[in-house]
């Protein structure tokens, strides 16, 4: 059984987004079609909960421009970068999910510095407008 005290998360709560774009190449090794170089124009959305007992005075959760910018910071390097050479995926081909993944631990990381109160709940990632991957951490 799951005491309600230690979910807070599941009380009433504010989901705030905003997104990042960035240019970049990436290969599949082992992937047809993707294992040729290749880019897109990356598109990424996080997602972040805030419960309504954290609301500020003025009745917001967290300024949009804090998203904003975390989002834009966590993918700063990735702009018209070939990303199987960044340091995140040297050893890990960089799928969508695993964008998605360090977006996700960079934002983490930069939130509980600047927005305590916000916690990740989503990173999406698209390659193509049609094509999203969509990572939710879990509890923390
Ligand atoms: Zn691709």
């Amino acid at each position: 059984m799951t005491d309600p005290r230690q979910t807070p998360a599941e009380g009433p709560h504010f989901l705030l987004s905003a997104e990042a774009m960035f240019s970049a190449a990436h290969t599949l090794p082992g992937v047809p079609m993707c294992e040729r170089m290749h880019g897109h124009n990356w598109r990424v959305r996080v997602t972040v909960r805030v419960a309504q007992t954290d609301v500020d005075a003025v009745g917001m959760a967290v300024d949009f421009r804090v998203i904003e910018r975390a989002a834009r910071d966590a993918v700063a390097d990735f702009e018209h970068a070939h990303l199987n050479e960044l340091e995140p995926f040297q050893d890990r081909p960089p799928t969508a999910e695993r964008v998605a993944q360090v977006v996700c631990g960079r934002v983490t990381g930069r939130l509980a510095d600047i927005a305590p109160s916000a916690t990740v709940e989503e990173v999406e990632v698209w390659e193509l407008p049609q094509y999203r991957v969509s990572y939710r951490p879990g509890p923390a």
